[in-house]
């Protein structure tokens, strides 16, 4: 399916509802973080500094795949964070960027989630990385950042928050609340003693298993082995 245009009123509207659903579903607050969403030739992405119930479609800024932007507005002091993401991950088509709480929290103490659970597939590998400090807005930050998600879809930020991208607004927006509500968990078991953290062998089993979660085995190519067992239909 080609992509929507820059000018798409829907994808700007909803980057808009992805930006204030980060605040309402309470991972994020004020004008902390940012969304963008890939279109034809680069991708909209919120504006530095606006706060999101003031945001309507035209102050959505666009950025081409080469980092320059057209808008009324100056686009997300982390636009780097997002261009990267979009010239280096083609499977992207969505970026949300938090201070949520427990993932902020985590970042701050430098502490990686690990397989305590075995959702943290859910970003894609076996644990969920801290990328490096670096400064707000700076391309070093974007280096550290690229490094820490490696084959993931998600990672946390030192001292600052997390990043998360999906094939969509709400496949990024719903990677973004799943990590955080990782880490709160992370966090409680970490007060009341030592998780017992899942080996390499679990979490292959767990990855095998996510190939084909949540799809109705109609979907799937022919062919593709089933990793989930079902029990017998009755009709
Ligand atoms: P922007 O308002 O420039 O997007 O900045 C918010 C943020 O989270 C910076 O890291
Ligand atoms: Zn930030």
């Amino acid at each position: 399916m080609p992509l929507p245009p820059e000018d798409d009123q829907a994808l700007r509207q909803a980057v808009i509802d992805t930006a204030r659903a980060m605040n309402t579903l309470g991972i994020n607050q004020g004008k902390s973080g940012n969304v963008s969403a890939r279109c034809a030739g680069g991708f909209l992405v919120t504006p530095s500094g606006v706060p999101y119930e003031a945001l309507t479609p035209d102050g959505i800024v666009f950025m081409d795949l080469g980092g320059r932007y057209r808008g009324t507005l100056v686009p997300s002091s982390e636009w780097r964070m997002h261009l990267a993401i979009y010239q280096e991950r083609p499977q992207a088509g969505a970026v949300v960027h938090t201070h949520s709480t427990f993932c902020t929290a985590l970042a701050c103490l430098r502490e990686p989630i690990p397989a305590f659970h075995y959702m943290v597939a859910v970003a894609g590998g076996t644990h969920i990385e801290v990328a490096d400090y670096a400064t707000f807005g700076t391309a070093a930050l974007s280096d550290a950042m690229m490094a820490a998600l490696g084959p993931r879809r998600a990672c946390l930020l030192a001292n600052h928050g997390m990043i998360a991208f999906g094939a969509d607004l709400r496949r990024a927006l719903d990677l973004a609340v799943e990590v955080e509500s990782l880490a709160r968990q992370y966090w409680h078991a970490r007060m009341i003693g030592t998780p017992v953290i899942l080996g390499e062998e679990e979490m292959a089993e767990v990855l095998r298993r996510f190939a084909t979660y949540g799809r109705q085995p109609k979907d799937l190519p022919p062919g593709t082995p089933q990793a989930l067992e079902f029990p017998t239909r009755m009709d």
